[in-house]
C-alpha cells in the first residue's frame, strides 16, 4: 500500500509531502508552496498544473486541520486517513531524507 505523509517543511508556506510504501525510507519527496495557490513540485503538477499531492494537501488542510502525523491514501477517487506517527517521529523521518 502506498501512503504520504505531509509535514511542514523549513521555509515559510512550504510543505513537505513523503511518499511511503514498503520501506522505512520514502519512496520520494515533494514541496508543496501554499501562496496564492498551491504549487507542487512533482514532474506531474508541472504540466497539468495539479497532482494527487494537491489534492492530498487539500483534504489534510481542509478537513484534518493541518495534522501532524495523520498517513493519507487513495481508495478510488476518495481519500483516506487514519494517524500513524506523533510529530518528532514524521520529522525524524523527513530529516533523514
Ligand atoms: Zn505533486
Amino acid at each position: 500500500m502506498e501512503y504520504y505523509f505531509i509535514a511542514h517543511a523549513k521555509n515559510k508556506n512550504s510543505y513537505e509531502i513523503a511518499k511511503f510504501s514498503e520501506y522505512k525510507e520514502p519512496d520520494s519527496v515533494w514541496t508543496l508552496r501554499d501562496e496564492k495557490r498551491i504549487v507542487c513540485d512533482c514532474p506531474g503538477a508541472w504540466r497539468r498544473r495539479t497532482c494527487r499531492h494537491m489534492k492530498l494537501f487539500n483534504f489534510w488542510k481542509k478537513n484534518l486541520d493541518s495534522q501532524i502525523g495523520m498517513a493519507l491514501w487513495f481508495d478510488g477517487d476518495d481519500i483516506e486517513y487514519k494517524r500513524m506517527f506523533d510529530f518528532k517521529q514524521v520529522n525524524t523521518l523527513l530529516e533523514a531524507v
